[in-house]
């Protein structure tokens, strides 16, 4: 496939069909081993954890769309992301985004903080905080960007120009804007982490995850890592998120129109006391985003102002949106983050940070606006 297609082009296309009979879709490989010819004498594959077609070709098509060297998939967004930080040994730092899905706190702080990693967690959409959490031993910088759930937006480049300069593994969490909207890669970062879960397999179907690597060396790694730990994605895992990906270009666009148009709306009335969404122009780095960011994607997060059982009549009387943990489907879900996906964020630092009780989390869908609108409106009038 030449690199001059353009992405709505790729996404439909790269799949590729069936060279043995045709069939437009290719099929499942649905195998844990392989035959071999003879001793040493294989088709290219042995065992489907170390690797396997349908695997394979979503694997291709990532590092392709997200312009790597190499993609390494995963069962999860969060076995990716572990296996990221895999490539860090005992007493070195990382430093991280201190907005970033639940999870990955979690992780980081009850996790690898046991194998002697420490992690600093600081706003990294303000590039002072993390110069100043730079200490000698910082071997990684960690970004979410868009941030889950307050979407706050981090300037890639910048980041990346203190990581080149300190010899820093820059790695991005991309999941929010997905590689229709944002190439981190292309912006300076060394590693993309994706919930594949998310936007890129699109329809609630899967869990999954990715790691996208820009040079060689960080591919090897990160493919010695997927192999030995093995939490790879079934091959018909693979197959769903590639028929899914056929439609991201058109999916991204559409939940981004109505987002936009949803946050306007929120942002006017009067039972809402704040909007997070990068496409507003009141975003703090709403200029950020334009320059990084072809558009601002689904995810937003509102205040509505009032108590948490204001927000439960809220989610109480909706009838389109529903009330789920995760995002970047084609259905409009909403979530109560203090709640659900950051519930074991300690209640101080939720509070500290901004994920109040009165916070929610919309990912909007890809259904008519004026209907979601109306959902959202009736609903507010029930508080
Ligand atoms: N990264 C982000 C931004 C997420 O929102 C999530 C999950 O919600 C993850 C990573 C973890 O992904 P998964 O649930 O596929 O393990």
């Amino acid at each position: 496939m030449k690199n001059e297609l353009s992405f709505d082009t790729k996404v439909v296309q790269l799949m590729g069909h069936c060279p043995t009979t045709g069939s437009i879709i290719p099929p499942i490989y649905q195998s844990a081993t392989f035959v071999l010819e003879e001793i040493g004498i294989s088709k290219g594959y042995d065992y489907t954890r170390s690797s396997n077609p349908s695997r394979e070709t979503l694997e291709f098509v990532l590092k392709d769309l997200e312009g790597g060297v190499a993609a390494a998939s995963f069962s999860s967004g969060m076995s990716a992301i572990d296996a990221v930080m895999k490539l860090l040994n005992t007493g070195d730092h990382i430093i991280c985004s201190k907005d970033v899905y639940g999870g990955v706190t979690r992780l980081m702080t009850d996790i690898i903080s046991r194998q002697g990693i420490d992690a600093s967690f600081v706003d990294t959409s303000n590039i002072v905080e993390i110069e100043e959490a730079l200490r000698q031993n910082t071997k990684m910088v960690y970004v979410e960007t868009p941030s889950n759930p307050l979407l706050k937006i981090t300037d890639i480049e910048k980041v990346s120009q203190i990581t080149k300069k300190n010899h820093i593994i820059l790695c991005v969490d991309s999941t929010i804007g997905s590689p229709a909207l944002i190439n981190p890669l292309k912006l300076g970062a060394d590693l993309v982490v994706h919930s594949v879960t998310k936007y890129i397999s699109g329809h609630s179907l899967i869990i999954g995850g990715a790691v996208i690597s820009k040079d060689q060396e960080l591919a090897d790694h990160i493919r010695f890592i997927q192999k030995s730990i093995g939490a790879v994605p079934s091959p018909f895992d693979c197959w769903l998120t590639l028929i899914g990906l056929k439609t991201l270009a058109i999916r991204m666009n559409k939940h981004s129109n109505n987002a936009l148009l949803i946050a306007k709306f929120l942002e006017g009335h009067h039972k809402i006391s704040k909007v997070n969404y990068p496409g507003l122009e009141s975003h703090f780095n709403h200029e950020v985003a334009l320059r990084q960011m072809k558009n601002f994607s689904g995810l937003m997060s509102f205040e509505i102002d009032g108590t948490l059982s204001d927000c439960k009549r809220f989610l109480n009387n909706l009838r389109i949106g529903v009330l789920a943990e995760s995002l970047g489907s084609v259905e409009t879900m909403f979530t109560h983050p203090a709640t659900m996906t950051h519930k074991d964020v300690p209640p101080k630092q939720r509070q500290r940070e901004g994920l109040t009780d009165s916070l929610i989390r919309l990912s909007v869908g890809i259904e008519n606006s004026d209907d979601l609108l109306e959902d959202i409106r009736s609903a507010l009038q029930a508080i």
